[in-house]
């Protein structure tokens, strides 16, 4: 299947991992509404809200509430907003739940800076 989301979770195209386990993966948006726009996606193949199960759905709200206390943590983050989109409005069919971070000021940092502090580490090279 010609799938992008697919093809992160099994190595073919390269992400911003944030967290993964053998239910889900999150990753940074590879382009980000602001600093900290975060994906969280099931790494079975699910299109949409639809065809996903009530168990995985959990996990990936319990996967959100994680992300969110790390969001806040690492970025300080004001508020965000959770999107997850269907139908027309869906660009990539791979069921996806959006974190998308608010700041009061906008901080401007990289999305290397923003992995950084994430993960607390440096990167040593630029994965997209
Ligand atoms: P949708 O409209 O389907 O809810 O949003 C899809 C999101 O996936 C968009 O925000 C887009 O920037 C992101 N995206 C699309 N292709 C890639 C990719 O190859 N890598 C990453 N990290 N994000 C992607
Ligand atoms: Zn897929």
């Amino acid at each position: 299947m010609d799938c992008i989301f697919c093809k992160i979770i099994n190595g073919e195209i390269p992400s911003y991992t944030i967290y993964e386990d053998k239910i889900v993966k999150v990753f940074l948006d590879v382009n980000p509404m602001s600093p900290g726009h975060m994906l969280i996606i099931p790494k079975k193949h699910y299109e949409n809200l639809d065809d996903i199960n009530m168990s995985t759905l959990t996990h990936l709200n319990v996967i959100a509430k994680k992300m969110h206390v790390l969001l806040k943590e690492k970025l300080n983050i004001d508020g965000m907003t959770i999107v997850q989109n269907n139908g027309e409005v869906q660009e990539v069919k791979h069921y996806h739940m959006h974190l998308k971070p608010y700041y009061k000021e906008n901080n401007g940092i990289t999305i290397t800076q923003v992995y950084e502090k994430l993960m607390d580490c440096k990167k040593k090279n630029n994965p997209e």
